[in-house]
């Protein structure tokens, strides 16, 4: 028998899939459990169905990072399948269209298909001896002293016996309420829903007179449309496709005055008249009320371990506002300091323990930008400090 250590990581979005990844190389056995049906059953380049998430993210030097530490190789193969984006393309009332560059090096965010890149993750995961992928397994209950875990499946109740439980669950974390169960742990715990909703809208792309799609948009700039209290944005799709994804992102109140097709078309002729010819009227107003209208939440806590038998990574430890576009980025980056802490401690207690010490302050940090970044991306992009133009009357 084996006396590699068991690890029963709870969650196989992009950040619990990346983790499975640095556990294998570790030479720990890894069960990866989900209570999704395998994402990659429905391999359609954009698909959502399975997520409820947006379609396209950006990914970060950050999140480079932490990919490369589990495998240089298949950071490698995402980082060719972006979409390099170079800067913010503000876009004004009346259409017009002012870039500002991220860096002077030249440095860029990267937009990627999230379903795609949870695929490649779990591919890789798929080829590790030492990995199990468990589909339709969803985590009730944990007993941290007794090693124990409780899944319910289609088949009933199903009870593991693991020496870690890694919550990779997301933020509605049930490994997180499972821990913040454990007296002698005190966890706080902070959440905080901000009065925005999102909404994707698509954009298609062009087609040319000689039938050849091209992208609506510079698709090597984020582009927003900042209203001052609520923005649209888009970033490019990757693939023959050639579409955008716009994401509007707006208080609730308005969401509820627009009740009609008609008032849909008045608010866009408002305030985002130039996207109107590249989505369609029929097609935006149709978007607009049938597409999800998600909601957005802040969530801090720590401690994110208990002894040597539990640990929070990604949006399980620090769910955060999207505007800053590093929640999953700062996942990547939990797997790849944990592990850090996991080489340098040779107790796996001890790594959890400093683990937190060392990564909450980052982590706080980080969620109050995000928050911050929203004022900035819907209003302070628009003032005469950033702006080439002299004037800013027309946003
Ligand atoms: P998740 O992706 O939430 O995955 C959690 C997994 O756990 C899911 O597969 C779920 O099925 C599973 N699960 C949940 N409960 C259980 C249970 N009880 N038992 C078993 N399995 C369970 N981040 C960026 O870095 N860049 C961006 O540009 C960006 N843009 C965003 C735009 C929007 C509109 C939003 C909402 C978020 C954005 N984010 C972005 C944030 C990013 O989506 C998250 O940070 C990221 O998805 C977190 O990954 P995760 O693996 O921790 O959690």
């Amino acid at each position: 028998m084996s006396d590699a250590k068991t690890v029963a990581i709870v969650g196989a979005g992009p950040v619990g899939s990346l983790a499975a990844l640095y556990f294998a190389n570790e030479g720990w056995n890894v069960t990866l459990y989900d209570l999704r049906a395998d994402p990659r059953l429905e391999r359609t380049p954009g698909s959502t169905a399975s997520t409820g998430k947006s379609i396209n993210l950006a990914l970060s030097h950050r999140g480079i990072e932490g990919l490369k530490g589990a495998s240089t190789k298949l950071a490698g193969m995402i980082t060719n399948n972006v979409v390099p984006v170079y800067g913010r393309m503000i876009h004004d009332k009346k259409g017009r269209q002012e870039s500002q560059a991220y860096d002077v090096h030249g440095q860029h965010i990267n937009a990627v298909d999230r379903g795609w890149l949870n695929w490649a993750l779990l591919d890789e995961a798929d080829e590790r001896p030492n990995v199990a992928l468990k589909f339709g397994h969803r985590l009730l209950q944990c007993d941290f002293d007794a090693k124990m875990v409780k899944f319910i499946t289609k088949d009933g109740e199903v009870e593991v016996n693991v020496d870690l439980v890694v919550g990779a669950d997301g933020a509605h974390s049930t490994v997180r309420n499972q821990l913040m169960k454990v007296a002698r742990q005190r966890v706080d715990f902070e959440q905080k829903y901000i009065d925005t909703l999102w909404c994707e809208i698509s954009i298609p792309s062009h087609v040319t007179e000689d039938g050849k799609k091209e992208y609506p948009l510079d698709p090597n700039h984020l582009h927003i449309w900042p209203r001052k209290t609520f923005m649209l944005m888009s970033l490019a799709n990757i693939g023959d496709d050639k579409s955008f994804t716009g994401t509007l992102f707006m208080p609730q109140s308005n969401f509820d005055d627009i009740t009609y097709p008609q008032d849909v078309l008045d608010f866009f002729r408002t305030y985002f008249p130039d996207v109107i010819p590249l989505i369609g009227e029929e097609y935006l107003v149709k978007q607009f009320f049938n597409n999800p209208k998600g909601s957005l939440v802040s969530i801090k806590c720590t401690p994110y371990h208990y002894l040597d038998r539990c640990v929070l990574i990604g949006d399980a430890a620090h769910a955060m506002v999207p505007f800053y576009g590093q929640g999953m980025n700062c996942g990547f980056e939990d797997v790849q300091q944990l592990f850090m802490h996991m080489k340098a401690n040779n107790a796996v207690s001890s790594a959890l323990e400093k683990y937190t010490l060392v990564r909450r302050q980052d982590l706080f940090a980080i969620s109050d930008l995000a928050m911050a970044n929203y004022v900035e991306m819907r209003s302070s992009v628009t003032s005469k400090m950033y702006l080439a133009r002299k004037h800013t009357e027309e946003f």
